[in-house]
């Protein structure tokens, strides 16, 4: 097992988490599936899951890729002021790059968002940052965000450093208190601001490491830090080491700032940092490039430290440039399907999961998204197509289709039906049949693979016809006893 790995499982152990659950997605996945974690059908679900557990004294963690916080965002901005009970953390993993997400996310900003502290450590910081976060999670009543990335996920020599552990938690977990229903909803945000953040600030400032050396210094947070460590030892720099990206050790940063002529702020993948500081050098300021930070672009940005604006033109990445990772298999039963949506001559909405590979065949023209499709569909001039995974279906796609018939919109569904989430590792999918059937009782199934102009035939007659249609494409993933890739 990955060295970041095993510090998580070994300290998911020291603090006796109970209950982990998660929505599968890269990076975190092989993360998940190592610890046994319970997968939940959206990223809401497993937050409330968790929510429950923490309530009744369990302590929890709820896994996600950085997609999955826009999903989860709502119950956790309530849990800030509702409070919790047993410690109760959210492991986000940000896709750098991306090479598994259609965007590339910084959760770090779900911390000022929602008023939650947010952990971003390196991956030798990382037993200490899960034990951390569970430990001010019960103090204080409140879930935790730890943010890693897939660099620190993947990281197999990381080793953790155990001279510094943060106090235990104590044997009895704590279970919800209803005593906090004698404050009003506005009492509860002034309990937050007078009681909770400050202690936050506290810990913030108490994990913050600083190493003294020369006249510029560096920030470094999360999977930048190793580099940065051996980059500033090398150019005779001084680093500073935030633990918490929110709340932001200030005094210490402060402190930082005045006793070095220039600062460089190294962190990714955005400028979260950076952002909330004045004179400092960064991506903002062009010193350092958007994306993976190599040791040479460090170095060049120290040496380039006493210039004020290095911004230039930026050369755009395009899909003719770069061969694409990953297409549609050429043995997919689904192949006949795509082929047969190329040529209709309607807007057709896709969704997440494999159909997001057919963009370049041109079988779909938009993907806002996992379970998208299906509202975005209903929202067109003219009767048109949404194809939808059934697992993208489960997972939130299924409030479209019961949107589209309330409303009695027109919208032909076409759901991709493997039963597994082949785009990230072939996890079972829950059986909808039987709920299709009684939300629409005239749909029709077709096996997969079936003759192109069979398809269309099909396809075509239905957008003829006024209302909700729904065709399910049953078939066979020939790759799901494979490897994820
Ligand atoms: S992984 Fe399975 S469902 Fe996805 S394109 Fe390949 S064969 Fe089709």
């Amino acid at each position: 097992m990955r060295g970041a790995l095993k510090q998580i499982h070994q300290a998911l152990r020291d603090v006796g988490a109970g209950y982990i659950t998660y929505v599968p997605g890269y990076p975190v996945t092989d993360l998940a599936q190592s610890l046994g974690a319970e997968i939940a059908v959206n990223e809401k679900v497993a937050l409330e899951c968790a929510l429950g557990a923490s309530a009744t004294g369990i302590r929890s963690m709820v896994i996600v890729k950085q997609l999955g916080m826009n999903i989860l965002a709502d119950p956790l901005a309530i849990s800030t002021t509702h409070t919790t009970g047993a410690g109760i953390v959210v492991l986000v993993g940000d896709d750098l790059g991306p090479r598994g997400s259609q965007i590339e996310m910084d959760s770090r900003f779900y911390g000022p968002l929602t008023g939650l502290p947010v952990l971003d450590p390196s991956a030798p910081d990382l037993y200490r940052a899960v034990t951390e976060a569970f430990r001010v999670s019960e103090e204080l009543s409140i879930p935790v965000i730890l943010r890693t990335t897939s660099d620190v996920l993947e990281d197999a020599s990381a080793v953790a450093d155990l001279s510094d552990m943060p106090s235990h938690l104590g044997d009895t977990p704590r279970c919800f208190d209803r005593s906090i229903w004698e404050l009003t909803a506005k009492g509860r945000h002034q309990r937050h601001l007078a009681k909770v953040l400050p202690a936050l600030r506290e810990a913030s400032e108490s994990s913050a490491r600083m190493d003294l050396r020369g006249d510029t210094g560096v920030i470094a947070s999360g999977s930048v830090v190793p580099l940065a460590e051996t980059v500033c030892e090398e150019t005779g720099s001084s680093l500073l080491v935030p633990l918490y990206s929110h709340p932001l050790p200030l005094i210490a940063i402060e402190r930082f700032l005045e006793m070095h002529r220039l600062v460089l702020v190294a962190e990714g993948p955005g400028p979260f940092i950076e952002s909330h500081l004045k004179g400092v050098r960064g991506r903002l300021t062009g010193h350092l490039p958007y994306g993976p930070i190599k040791p040479n672009d460090l170095r060049t940005a120290i040496g380039l430290v006493h210039i004020s604006d290095l911004r230039g033109e930026i050369e755009m990445e395009t899909a003719a440039g770069r061969p694409a990772r990953r297409s549609i298999c050429q043995s997919c039963p689904f192949l006949p399907l795509y082929s047969a949506l190329s040529r209709m001559d309607v807007p057709i909405a896709g969704d997440a999961g494999c159909t997001i590979l057919s963009l370049r065949m041109g079988a779909v023209d938009m993907v806002y998204g996992l379970g998208s499709s299906i509202g975005v569909a209903s929202g067109f001039k003219e009767k048109g197509i949404a194809i939808v995974g059934d697992y993208a279906l489960a997972h939130t796609g299924i409030q479209g289709l019961i949107n589209a018939i309330w409303h009695r919109k027109n919208v032909l569904v076409g759901v991709i039906w493997n039963r597994v989430a082949a785009m990230t590792g072939f996890q079972e999918v829950f059986d909808l049949e039987h709920v299709l059937r009684a939300l629409v009782p005239e749909m029709r199934i077709l096996e997969m693979p079936a003759p192109e102009q069979e398809i269309e035939r099909i396809l075509r007659e239905e957008l003829r016809s006024p209302g909700v249609s729904l065709v399910i494409f049953k078939g066979t993933c020939v790759k799901q006893n494979s490897r994820p890739y």
